[in-house]
């Protein structure tokens, strides 16, 4: 086991890096230090800086079922609690469905409807009138709709999630530095792989986790900020989500970065008092909504699809940086019209209303959805990376930094899912064999081009 005295630099304080900072903090590690770019968490560089996600259990794979099952015990002690917010969930398809939409949906149920937890609390819809009996706010036709309602879900406030965890965190003694040039981490530090310079906590084992040395460049020391200023550790783990490849490239090799739609309408504080309650709803073939957040009355919609990716020369997908900037208050028309059929089939009174805060969201995304979790190969465990959420990870955030202790624990990733992969998957595009994604992929250049003309074309 490695030793609690060990100094441990968390890059990224995102749903992963404050889920780990808080399980070993409790587990008593008690010098771990989180660097984070942004000015405060929520950062607007996290997947999970929005209003909310899905908490759910149904997966194709019963791996998974297990954890969020787990997680969504988490998410009920009074830490989570106040994010969590179990208004059931509707999974539906519609009369227009490709047969992708209804055998992921199929695949989905059946991995719950005979799991003892769930099965009670599944209730089949079976057409538009079982959904308007069941939710009486449904007031479009829901063309065709078919599917079900899982009790035992919902969804969990997620930038509330983040900022409530974060001060928790850094009341129990974890130390944050964050902000653009404090925090924002611009390169890893190695020293010499041969020596045995810093502690020697994590270099005790040879047996690297993953399936071949020698990718890292030695052992990693800690990381440098864009202030020039050095933080040195025993242990570096990255949870940057989509910008892990910023900092260990060999990670581009299998993690992608990709990027979905986000829009919200504004209610109005009667709208959203109308629409209280109402369960997370998942149009397999359209998209997913939220009830709207009481707050702000912002009422969130995704479009479903394969997504966008931002590929460079070397073949690796980052999210645009300063070179690129990413189109402003702006989703694809493709996505707008997906949105606004969601809702012409379930809210017709919406389906019009102007998007706001639109937004593109940026995940690590891998071929087979699994995530990684291990030492990176060559850096003699001094270096972890937490990577390939694959947009199912947030839910996970109360469990998540139980998986990296278990890490630290076998010194070695025994999951074969969640190692280290060797493979190189540049250049090749199986975003479409994923089950439950729908459409062409397309590059975020071209989506820029197509915003900067339409622009043109309207002055
Ligand atoms: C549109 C969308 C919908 C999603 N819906 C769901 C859902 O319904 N349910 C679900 O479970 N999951 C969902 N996800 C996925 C979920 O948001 C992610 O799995 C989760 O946020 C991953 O956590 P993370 O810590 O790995 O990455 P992030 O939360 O992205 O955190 C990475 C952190 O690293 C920081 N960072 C980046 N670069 C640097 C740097 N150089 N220096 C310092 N800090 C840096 C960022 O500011 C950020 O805070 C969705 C994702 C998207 C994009």
């Amino acid at each position: 086991m490695a030793r609690k005295n060990s100094s441990v630099l968390i890059l990224g304080g995102g749903a992963w890096g404050l889920s780990t900072a808080l399980h070993m903090i409790n587990s008593g590690y008690h010098d771990i230090t989180v660097v984070e770019r942004a000015e405060q968490i929520p950062s607007q560089y996290s997947a999970a800086w929005d209003l909310n996600k899905i908490v759910r259990a149904e997966y194709e794979d019963p791996f998974y079922t297990e954890l969020a099952l787990d997680a969504i015990e988490g998410w009920k002690t009074p830490l989570f609690g106040p994010y969590y917010h179990q208004t059931g969930y509707v999974v539906a398809a519609t009369g227009r469905a490709p047969p992708k939409a209804i055998h992921h949906l199929e695949k989905a149920l059946s991995s719950i409807s005979s799991h003892p937890t769930f099965a009670p609390e599944i209730r089949q819809l079976n057409g538009p009138e079982d959904f308007k009996n069941h939710t009486w706010q449904y007031t479009g036709p829901l063309t065709g709709f078919k599917g079900y309602f899982n009790r035992i879900a919902g969804y969990a406030h997620s930038a509330d999630a983040l900022r409530g965890i974060w001060e928790h965190c850094a009341n129990k003694g974890v130390k944050f530095i964050l902000g653009e040039s404090a925090g924002k981490v611009v390169e890893l530090l190695y020293g010499d792989e041969t020596s045995d310079a810093g502690n020697a906590a994590f270099a005790s084992s040879s047996t690297g986790s993953g399936p071949q040395a020698g990718q890292g460049q030695g052992r990693c020391i800690g990381a440098k900020t864009a202030d020039g200023r050095d933080h040195l550790a025993d242990l570096t783990i990255c949870a940057l989500g989509a910008h892990g490849a910023s900092l260990i490239p060999s990670l581009g090799n299998f993690v992608v970065a990709r990027c979905w739609s986000v829009a919200h309408v504004q209610l109005t504080e009667a709208e959203s008092d109308y629409l209280r309650g109402i369960p997370t709803t998942n149009v397999r073939d359209l998209g997913f909504f939220f009830e709207p957040d009481p707050k702000t009355r912002l009422f969130k919609l995704c479009p479903l699809g394969t997504g966008y990716t931002n590929t460079g020369k070397d073949g690796i997908s980052l999210p645009p940086g300063e070179v690129l900037p990413p189109p402003q208050d702006y989703i694809p028309l493709e996505d707008e019209q997906k949105l606004r059929q969601l809702l012409r089939e379930t809210f017709p009174w919406m389906a019009e209303r102007a998007f706001v805060e639109q937004k593109l969201c940026w995940f690590a995304d891998t071929a087979d959805s699994e995530y990684c979790i291990d030492f990176v190969p060559g850096t003699k465990q001094s270096l972890v990376v937490l990577s390939g959420d694959s947009g199912h990870g947030f839910k996970m955030m109360p469990s998540f930094g139980k998986w990296v202790l278990d890490l630290l624990g076998n010194k070695e990733q025994r999951l074969s899912r969640w190692q280290w992969r060797n493979t190189d998957s540049r250049g090749k595009d199986w975003s479409t064999s994923v089950s439950w994604r729908i459409g062409t992929p397309r590059e975020v250049g071209d989506l820029v081009k197509a915003k900067s003309m339409m622009i043109k074309a309207r002055l």
